[in-house]
């Protein structure tokens, strides 16, 4: 298949190297370029990577970014042909690509990912798509080349957004939650590692995202960052968005927010997001 891919961060970069190594012809633009995987032809405009592809790929930060290529997606894709937006969004932007592609006679598929980028680059993403279901069947080969599953939500693009969203806010519970016990841990004088293996163990069975995020806070070992600081700022706050606009208090979604905007402030952006545990640690008089 001949797919286009706009933006070739952490991500995006893995994910189009193993389109690539799946047999698919990659055209991929980037902001700063120089970034496009070996094998992919490297395109000197949004609209050049998009022209004659059946599927356009989009991994960028946020919504501003989704927002800055978007007009020359609508200009360059063909009719029928498919903008899968792999970033995590706002609820509230998929819902405008989705009228703003069908106004072309263009296809719209969110398509976010659980893993980091370690996961990206070992094709081992987990994928929640949501869009008509003869695009999703044409997005097959994108999801079997970066995922180890891919799980529909259903037609309309906002609920994969809405669904990742919900994902990333238990995995900010789950840090605020190690960050807590592992400050207690350690201040009542416990190993913090050990804690962290039993615990990995005991409650989430040795699931891999669990244990890893356990593992990382008890070594307290953040950078270099999987997952951004300021990514994470960005989903906690788009959950509390979302929230809003559907009237649902998430209270403890705001403490999440509250930390890691204090982890920012004190200048932890090369962090990972799971860093912001140790905020907790600050707060508990822990050095
Ligand atoms: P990243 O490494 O920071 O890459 C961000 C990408 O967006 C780069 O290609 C960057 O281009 C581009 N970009 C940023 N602002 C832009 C703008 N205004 N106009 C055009 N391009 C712009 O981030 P990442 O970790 O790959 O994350 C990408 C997306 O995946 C995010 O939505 C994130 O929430 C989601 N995600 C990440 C992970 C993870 O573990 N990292 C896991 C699941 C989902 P330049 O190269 O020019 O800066």
């Amino acid at each position: 298949v001949r797919v286009g891919f706009v933006g070739l961060g952490k991500m995006g970069s893995a994910i189009a190297a193993r389109l690539v190594a799946a047999g698919h012809e990659v055209q991929a633009w980037n902001r700063t370029p120089g970034k496009a995987p070996k094998g992919a032809r490297e395109c000197a405009s949004i609209r050049e990577a998009a022209s004659n592809a059946a599927v356009v790929c989009t991994m960028l930060a946020d919504d501003k970014a989704v927002e800055t290529v978007a007009d020359d997606l609508l200009v360059g894709l063909a009719p029928k042909a498919i903008h899968c937006s792999m970033s995590t969004i706002s609820v509230a932007l998929c819902g405008r690509l989705r009228d703003a592609h069908a106004a072309k006679g263009q296809r719209f598929v969110a398509a976010p990912v659980f893993g980091r980028p370690d996961a990206a680059e070992a094709g081992k993403l987990w994928i929640v798509p949501a869009g008509a279901p003869d695009a999703l069947k044409e997005c097959e080969p994108v999801f079997l080349a970066a995922g180890q599953g891919t799980m529909p939500v259903g037609d309309d693009p906002q609920h994969a957004s809405l669904t990742k969203l919900c994902g990333n806010f238990f995995l900010a519970m789950m840090i605020e939650g190690f960050g807590e016990a592992f400050a207690l841990a350690e201040k009542a004088g416990l190993d913090r590692k050990r804690m962290a293996e039993s615990l990995a163990k005991i409650i989430f069975g040795g699931a891999p995202i669990p244990t890893g995020y356990a593992g990382r806070i008890a070594a307290n070992q953040f950078e270099p960052a999987g997952f951004a600081m300021a990514l994470g700022l960005k989903d906690v706050s788009l959950m509390l968005q979302a929230g809003e606009a559907l009237r649902v208090p998430m209270p403890l979604a705001h403490l999440a927010q509250e930390n890691l905007l204090a982890s920012l402030a004190k200048g932890r952006d090369g962090w990972d997001w799971g860093g912001f545990s140790q905020i907790l640690r600050d707060q508990a008089g822990l050095e």
